[in-house]
C-alpha cells in the first residue's frame, strides 16, 4: 500500500528503532517500478520508490515537463501499491534530487499530491537557501492543511560533513518548523556514481544521526546517497550506524541497462520480418521480462544486505 506522509514518518522511525534500512530505489521505467514492489513482497519488506528531476522530465513519463511526470509517475504507482497483490508492502514514494528554478513549485505539486516524503537536491544551493527552500514547504504545508515528511541534505559528494553544519543546517529549520524532519542526508564520505569509494565514515554516521536525533528529540535516521560503490559489508556497517534510508541508482541501472544489452545480443536474430518469434521478441513485455528475471533477485539480495527483510507486515500492524 503506498503511505501517506504521517505514515511514511513512523516508518522511518520503524527503521531506526529495529535498525534496519529501506531500500530507496531511483526507478526509472514502469517496469522497474514492478520489479521493485514484486521483490519487496518476496522478502516481506517495506521500499522505497523514488524519482529524481530526470524521470519526471524523462520521455516515459513528463516528456519534458515534470509535473506532468509526476502525476503519470504517481498514478501508475498508486495503482500498483494499492492493488491486493501489493496490499501487505509499505510502499514510499520520494522525491530526489529536485533541483533548478522549478523545485519549489514541482515539490509543492507533491505535497498536494500526497507524495509521501519529500527531499531536494542541495548542491546548487547556499545553506541560507537551503534553510529557506525547507522552511517554505514546511510554510506551504501549514497554509494548505497538508502533512509534510522531510529529508534534508547538505553536501552529500563533499567528503564528510562538519557536526557544527548540521547544527546549523537541520537544526535551524527544527527549530523553525517542528517535526517535518525524518531523515538527515550529510556527507559520510560516499559518492554518487559508480566510482571507487574513499573515506567512507561509520563513525560520521553515528555522530551524526545522534546529533540529529537530539535537535529533532526524536529518532531520525541517515539517509545515504551514493551507496553504488560500496561493498555489501559496508552497507551493513551503514546500516547498524544509524542508516535508515539507502538510495540506489547507479548500480540499480548497471544491471537494467547490462540485461537489455545481453537481451539484444542473444535475440537479436529473430528481429526480422521473416522470424516466427519477431513479434514476441520485439515487444517491450520480451524485454522487461528478461530483464525482470534477473534484476529482481538483485533488489531481494540489496534488501536483505540492509536487513529490511521481515518488517513490511509487522510494520504494518503498528498502523492504527
Ligand atoms: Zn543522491
Amino acid at each position: 500500500m503506498l503511505l501517506s506522509p504521517d505514515q511514511t514518518r513512523s516508518l522511518y522511525e520503524h527503521a531506526v528503532q529495529n535498525h534496519y534500512a529501506i531500500l530507496a530505489v531511483n526507478a526509472d521505467s514502469p517496469a522497474a517500478i514492478v520489479d521493485c514492489l514484486h521483490a519487496a513482497k518476496e522478502c516481506d519488506a517495506p521500499i522505497i520508490i523514488e524519482t529524481s528531476l530526470w524521470q519526471l522530465q524523462g520521455h516515459s513519463f513528463g516528456a519534458g515537463d515534470p509535473i506532468l511526470g509526476m502525476d503519470r509517475y504517481l498514478a501508475d504507482l498508486r495503482v500498483l501499491a494499492n492493488h491486493p497483490r501489493f496490499a501487505e508492502v509499505p510502499v514510499i514514494y520520494h522525491t530526489d534530487h529536485i533541483k533548478g528554478a522549478g523545485t519549489l513549485p514541482i515539490l509543492k505539486h507533491a505535497m498536494k499530491s500526497r507524495a509521501s516524503s519529500i527531499s531536494l537536491d542541495s548542491s546548487d544551493l547556499t545553506p541560507a537557501e537551503n534553510i529557506d527552500h525547507l522552511c517554505e514547504l514546511c510554510d506551504f504545508a501549514g497554509s494548505h492543511a497538508l502533512s509534510a515528511t522531510l529529508e534534508m541534505e547538505a553536501g552529500v559528494d563533499d567528503g564528510v560533513t562538519a557536526l557544527a553544519e548540521t547544527k546549523a543546517l537541520f537544526g535551524e529549520v527544527e527549530t523553525r518548523h517542528p517535526g517535518f524532519l525524518a531523515l538527515w542526508a550529510p556527507g559520510v564520505g560516499t559518492q554518487h556514481g559508480l566510482g571507487e569509494v574513499n573515506g567512507f565514515s561509520t563513525t560520521a554516521i553515528q555522530e551524526h544521526q545522534q546529533l540529529a536525533s537530539d535537535l529533532a528529540g526524536r529518532p531520525i535516521g541517515i539517509a545515504l546517497h551514493g551507496s553504488s560503490g560500496l561493498s555489501n559489508s559496508q552497507l551493513a556497517d551503514a546500516v547498524e550506524s544509524g542508516v535508515a534510508k539507502v538510495n540506489w541508482s547507479s548500480e540499480s541501472l548497471l544491471i537494467r541497462s547490462q540485461a537489455a544489452a545481453d537481451y539484444y545480443r542473444h535475440y537479436g536474430e529473430r528481429l526480422t520480418k521473416e522470424h516466427p518469434d519477431f513479434k514476441p521478441t520485439a515487444m517491450d513485455n520480451g524485454l522487461q521480462t528478461y530483464i525482470a528475471s534477473g534484476y529482481q533477485m538483485r533488489v531481494v539480495e540489496r534488501i536483505r544486505t540492509l536487513n529490511g527483510a521481515d518488517f513490511g507486515k509487522p510494520f504494518l500492524s503498528t498502523l492504527t
